[in-house]
């Protein structure tokens, strides 16, 4: 029997040029290789006659492999943070799992060798949890890998290789980056990372990202296409791997990654300062999130506050809705993290690109011009109330606030307002706390809500620009679609007039407009909402410093003569080409 551990092989390879993967933690990474390749376990299952002495052999190699892990938890607090040190104690908490590591014994006592027991439940449990197809749930499945090697290797006797003892300037190229690989890494030495398996949104790229080493993930093959020792170049945001690379490439990208660390430098010298253009206006710089969680990353990337927060992940990946109790103990820890700071809840908008199995909604001829959003939830009011009297019993722990997407018509506005207030009566009965003066406010996304923005503003308490869609409505073009990508950009005229109105509208009436699409975060965006008056962005969290820098750069005469020019433009190309001389 065998299962896969790492050790470092050395292997002639033939010579390739670019790889290609998914960066996955920003920055550019100059070194050699160093393949940390599977070595098999080998072992042969055997019958065990003394089944309490296995036992016992059993239970030390998990005391042990407890205490390995505690040790590279502490390593790794020190050198990424405490959020990293706790995805390795789960693994602690894994195999302590009286199920688990019940179901393993069970074996032991019918006469099997601990390994094979180790192997065989945690192939159930690997198994079990690949099948999801869950990027979160598949995640446990490497944790599993990680643990069943770790015991393996106690239990047979095999030193692990240490990664702490590679060479300054070492790239890892590993099939897959297990949090304990990780544990062991130093990062004044490792300056890259490569692996053949990972997304975005895996563990190794967490911590990639919080040891702020670049990486690259999911290069198909990169084990046997790479050669330890070999030179290469590793671009974390590109996902790129240049190989063999000459020497004017080697020179272009030590500049680029000299000028990357110089604006990560640089851009920490925001970090707890207002947010304010270079004539002293002030705006708040908030954060988009999609789960409870988030908030924390918002509170970490120094954002003010949250201007979206897209509930529909608490009605994905189940099989029904979530109940008004589970929402509000989501918006209620969203809330207690941001410690008092804005949040503002987007209710429900499925439909489009966000799809909902459960709730079985009937195909469409055209799914975004279709039954979708505060349409569907105004005509599942239960669900609809549920939602809104979960968000009212969070807004007593605090500055919480409701938003409606895709607003048409007035009349949708109204009702979602009308449902708001016999959702306050209901808790009113009932003695539950809420804050009274909840603001209700607009997504502006569609291109009817620019036109009605002035009656919208009357009866809104603020609006937030949703430019993704605002584009695309605007535009009748899909923003998922390469073949109108063309048409599909924030700086056409169109939806520039389009974004413009609404701030204008709303800054009539006394309200806040915010802008919570990506549009936000672009630089050369930047002097068009200083100029039209918008008071509030809203980004993702790694863009809170650099848009604060942006927003710095600024006076609003300098903003105004940007924009006045732009508006006098009339083509998309034209106001790019522009823009790019300019910022
Ligand atoms: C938008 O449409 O700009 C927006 C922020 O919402 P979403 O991307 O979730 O549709
Ligand atoms: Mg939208």
């Amino acid at each position: 029997m065998t299962a896969g551990m790492a050790v470092i092989a050395y292997i002639e390879k033939e010579v390739i040029q670019l790889l290609k993967g998914i960066g996955a933690s920003d920055g550019i990474g100059i070194g050699r290789v160093m393949i940390i390749a599977e070595q098999t376990l080998e072992y042969t299952p055997r019958q065990i006659a003394d089944v309490d002495a296995e036992l016992e052999r059993y239970r030390d190699a998990v005391d042990k492999f407890c205490d390995n892990t505690i040790e590279q938890a502490e390593n790794i607090r020190k050198s990424a943070g405490d959020k990293e040190a706790e995805i390795l104690e789960g693994h602690i908490a894994i195999i302590r799992d009286p199920f688990m590591g019940g179901e393993i014994e069970n074996l032991i006592k019918a006469q099997q060798c601990a390994e094979a027991a180790v192997e065989q439940i945690c192939k159930m449990f690997i198994d079990m949890f690949s099948a999801t197809g869950d990027d979160l749930t598949m995640q446990r499945a490497t944790d599993v890998k990680d643990i069943r090697d770790g015991l393996l290797a106690i239990l047979l006797g095999i030193q692990e290789i240490k990664i702490s003892d590679a060479p300054a300037g070492t790239v890892l190229v590993t099939k897959e980056l297990t949090p304990s690989m990780t544990a062991g890494i130093n990062k004044e030495n490792i300056v890259g990372i490569v692996t053949e398996t990972g997304s975005q949104t895996s563990h190794s790229a967490i911590l990639a990202r919080a040891l702020e080493i670049p990486a690259v993930l999911s290069v198909p093959n990169a084990v046997t296409q790479l050669s330890s020792g070999e030179q290469v170049i590793v671009d974390g945001k590109s996902g790129d791997v240049l190989t063999a690379p000459t020497a004017e490439q080697v020179e272009e990208y030590s500049n680029k990654r000299d000028a990357f660390l110089r604006e990560r430098r640089e851009l920490e010298n925001y970090r707890g300062k207002p947010t304010v253009s270079a004539s002293g206006e002030e705006y708040e710089l908030f954060c988009n999130i999609g789960t409870p969680k988030d908030a924390t990353k918002a509170i970490e990337a120094d954002g003010e506050g949250v201007g979206l927060f897209r509930t529909e992940f608490l009605f994905m990946d189940r099989n029904q809705l979530p109940t008004e109790d589970e929402q509000f103990e989501a918006y209620k820890q969203a809330s207690l993290i941001l410690k008092g700071e804005p949040l503002i809840i987007r209710t429900l908008d499925i439909g489009g690109d966000k799809d909902i199995p459960y709730l079985g909604l009937a195909k469409e001829e055209n799914p975004f011009m279709g039954f979708r959003a505060i349409r569907y939830c105004l005509k599942n009011r239960d669900m609809f109330k549920s939602q809104i009297k979960a968000i009212l019993r969070a807004s007593a722990f605090g500055d919480i606030r409701i938003m409606f997407p895709l607003i048409t018509a007035v009349e949708e506005l109204r009702a979602g307002k009308e449902l708001v207030e016999e959702a306050k009566n209901d808790l009113r009965a009932s003695n539950i706390e809420f804050d009274e003066n909840i603001q209700v406010g607009v997504m502006t996304e569609t291109a009817a809500s620019s036109v009605i923005a002035d009656l919208l503003a009357e009866e809104a308490d603020f609006f937030s620009i949703g430019t993704n869609d605002l584009t695309g409505y605007t535009m009748a073009a899909d923003r998922g679609n390469s073949d109108v990508a063309y048409l599909y950009s924030p700086f056409q005229p169109s939806v520039l007039r389009s974004i413009c109105r609404i701030i204008r509208c709303g800054r009539d009436k006394g309200i806040s407009v915010g802008m919570c699409g990506e549009a936000a975060a672009n630089p050369m965006m930047i002097p068009l909402l200083i100029s039209f008056g918008l008071t509030e962005f809203s980004v993702s969290a790694p863009s809170v410093l650099r848009v604060r820098k942006n927003i710095a750069k600024w006076t609003k005469t300098e903003a105004d003569a940007v924009a006045n020019k732009v508006m006098s433009m009339a083509t998309e190309a034209e106001i790019v080409a522009y823009l790019e001389s300019i910022v």
